[in-house]
């Protein structure tokens, strides 16, 4: 299991922000909050910038 939230991220199916999962493993794009799934989305390069090489970052405050 290799998860990560993409902190900022809008889903374009149900449109909710922070509900987006990069699976780091299958390399696939989720939505925790409907069933939105998208394989290597190229779309996703920019949004995906604060997905570390290897260790996971501390999650900023909110
Ligand atoms: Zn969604």
């Amino acid at each position: 299991m290799a998860r990560r939230f993409i902190a900022g991220a809008v889903c374009p199916r149900c449109g909710k922000q922070d509900k987006l999962v990069l699976d780091t493993v299958a390399e696939r794009l989720e939505c925790v909050n409907c069933d939105f799934q998208e394989q290597r989305p190229q779309a996703v390069g920019d949004v995906v910038k604060i997905v570390a090489p290897d260790k996971d970052s501390p999650p900023r405050p909110r």
